[in-house]
């Protein structure tokens, strides 16, 4: 615990940010979540602890890690933005019941068809979310 602590400690200060206990548990939660947070999962988590910290500290906190390339901001469909410590190139399967979130990689880039008026579009960055029924779905469905 106290290694992992000390690592997002240095995580802040490499991207150079101001160590707060506001920062450090934020990013600490979103470490400990293995998962796509929402604001709403990372507030939950630390306004027992902070009982001064809003919503809107907690969305601009994170919206800042994004920036600074400390998690990555996914939004799927118009559901809200989701959080992911994992910021390896790397995409999602997403569950069209419950709305579930897996990641997976790809190890080769795909080809892309780009139109004639894209000629010359440099790609940086390209996501992949492909729709389905995840396991746990599949088999209350199977149940009813
Ligand atoms: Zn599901
Ligand atoms: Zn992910």
């Amino acid at each position: 615990m106290y290694g992992q602590t000390t690592n997002v400690v240095k995580l802040l200060k490499e991207s150079g940010l101001r160590v707060t206990p506001q920062r450090e548990a934020i990013l600490q939660f979103l470490m400990d979540y293995h998962g796509h947070a929402t604001v709403d999962d990372i507030y939950q988590s630390v306004h027992p602890t902070f009982p001064s910290m809003s919503v809107s500290t907690v969305y601009n906190t994170v919206k800042n890690f994004a920036q600074l390339g400390l998690v990555k901001e996914i939004t799927v469909g118009d559901g809200p933005s989701r959080f992911d410590i994992n910021v390896k190139p790397h995409h999602h399967l997403v569950c069209i019941q419950c709305g579930a979130l897996i990641d997976f990689y790809m190890e080769e880039q795909p080809k892309f068809q780009l139109p004639p008026e894209a000629t010359g579009f440099e790609i940086e960055d390209y996501h992949v979310e492909v729709k389905g029924i995840c396991p746990a779905c599949r088999e209350k469905s199977t149940n009813q």
